[in-house]
């Protein structure tokens, strides 16, 4: 199991403040968008009580509900819409995402055109673009991408959305150097990410055979460590339960790496090896 195991920090801070809100909360506790991409953990929060915000919840508001903002934050202009909507809303921004977030506001605020690496779907990256000033932003998750930046942008501010994979960010930043000479690049690939992602380089130094990576499969996180291992050509298993796991193809491995995700449960990763080592056993000692 890799040393870098658990919720990462602003997920942590996320699950505390709506399971506190439920306690304190005399109304319904509703949530902007999937509090974290994992099926087991939003069960959870789903059966503590806390509603996903749907347009046909709208009209049912009262003055005692709340709303939880995500910790991949919110774009700025819904802010203003949900404090009209709710008469308490809680900021579970993840902090690295908030402090990202003024970054881009400053910056832009002083004229720099932003470059986002990270995929444009995703919610932390449009809370990011949204900090903006005038649509001098960009989203670039493909070399495609890269050879249609224009050349007149003026100064430029490259940063990575913070689960994404370190060196294709460096791979990024590099080429976008040799087109925006002065371009100013901030790694904002945050701690958490970092770690888990250097655990899987270490999984290759130690010899392990093969990875098994326990998180949502929408969780993106998650999908960026199993590209990793791929990458430096390990085998890698996305599972998010332990029924999802291949046996037969695990069988074929002495050595296995698990690892989770920034919104897996320590618990569930640790259960994970627990089923992985009695595997092992039952093939050493069959007839036990
Ligand atoms: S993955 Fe990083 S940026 Fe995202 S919530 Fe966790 S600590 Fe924050």
């Amino acid at each position: 199991m890799a040393e870098v195991s658990g919720f990462c920090g602003g997920v942590k801070r996320a699950l505390g403040l709506a399971y506190d809100a439920c306690r304190q909360c005399a109304g319904r506790v509703y949530v902007a968008g999937e509090l974290v991409h994992n099926k087991e953990v939003m069960e959870n929060v789903k059966a503590a009580g806390i509603k996903l915000l749907r347009d046909y919840d709208l009209k049912k508001i009262t003055p005692e509900d709340a709303l939880l903002i995500r910790a991949h934050g919110c774009p700025r202009g819904q802010w203003a819409k949900f404090h009209k909507l709710f008469n308490t809303v809680i900021d579970g921004t993840c902090p690295h995402v908030g402090r990202v977030s003024k970054m881009v506001e400053c910056e832009s605020e002083k004229g720099k055109y932003i470059i986002i690496i990270g995929d444009k779907s995703h919610p932390e990256v449009q809370t990011l673009a949204s900090f903006a000033k005038d649509d001098k932003i960009c989203i670039i998750n493909s070399e495609e991408e890269l050879d249609h930046l224009q050349d007149n942008l003026g100064q430029v501010l490259v940063i990575a959305q913070s689960t994404i994979d370190e060196s294709s960010f460096r791979n990024f930043a590099n080429k976008i150097s040799k087109i925006y000479l002065h371009a100013e690049i901030k790694d904002t690939i945050c701690g958490s990410s970092r770690r888990r992602q250097r655990a899987i380089l270490n999984f290759k130094k130690k010899g392990i055979q093969a990875v098994v990576v326990v998180g949502g499969i929408h969780s993106n996180n998650t999908r960026t460590l199993v590209q990793i291992a791929q990458k430096i050509g390990l085998p890698a298993f996305h599972v998010e339960t332990a029924t999802d796991l291949p046996i037969q193809k695990l069988k074929t491995f002495k050595v296995i790496g698990v690892i989770g995700g920034a919104s897996t449960d320590e618990e569930t990763t640790k259960q994970m090896v627990a089923n992985l080592l009695t595997l092992g056993n039952q093939m050493e000692n069959p007839s036990h």
